[in-house]
C-alpha cells in the first residue's frame, strides 16, 4: 500500500519538474527510512527488479536492460532522504555491492561533491540532470 503512494508521489514530482524539493518526502510524510523499498526500478515494467551488470542494468523480471538505470534511482533517494548521499547509501539504495562501482555511478551524474574521500557526501540539483 504504501509502495503504491510512492511510486504516485515520484511521478507526480518528477512530472513537476521542481528544482529543489525540501523538505525531503521522509520528513515531510514522517516515513521510516526502513519503511521504503529499495532497489533500481525498470522503466519497461516499473517493477523494482534491475540488477547492475558490467554493461549497465538489467531487469531481473522482464530482462529489460537499460544503462542508465541508477540515474532515476538516485534522483528518487534525494527525493526521499535529502540531499547528501554517501557512497554507502547509494550501494544501500541500488543494491550495488562495490564501492567502486557506487563512486562511478555517483560520477557520472553531475553531482555536486562535498568533503574529501571518506566523508564525501554528494548533492544534486534537480533540473541539472537530463531525464533520461
Ligand atoms: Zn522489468
Amino acid at each position: 500500500m504504501k509502495e503504491t503512494i510512492f511510486a504516485n508521489l515520484l511521478s507526480h514530482l518528477h512530472r513537476g519538474h521542481r528544482q529543489f524539493i525540501s523538505p525531503p518526502i521522509c520528513t515531510t510524510y514522517s516515513i521510516q527510512p526502513e519503511d521504503i523499498r529499495t532497489g533500481v526500478i525498470c522503466q519497461n515494467c516499473n517493477r523494482i527488479g534491475m540488477e547492475k551488470y558490467t554493461g549497465g542494468w538489467r531487469c531481473l523480471l522482464c530482462g529489460n536492460t537499460s544503462r542508465h538505470a541508477h540515474k532515476q534511482a538516485i534522483r528518487d533517494w534525494f527525493l526521499l532522504f535529502g540531499d547528501a548521499m554517501r557512497n554507502q547509501d547509494c550501494r544501500r539504495f541500488l543494491h550495488v555491492d562495490r564501492q567502486q562501482t557506487a563512486h562511478r555511478l555517483l560520477i557520472s551524474m553531475s553531482l555536486e561533491r562535498k568533503g574529501s574521500y571518506r566523508n564525501r557526501t554528494y548533492s544534486i540539483q534537480l533540473d541539472s540532470e537530463k531525464h533520461t
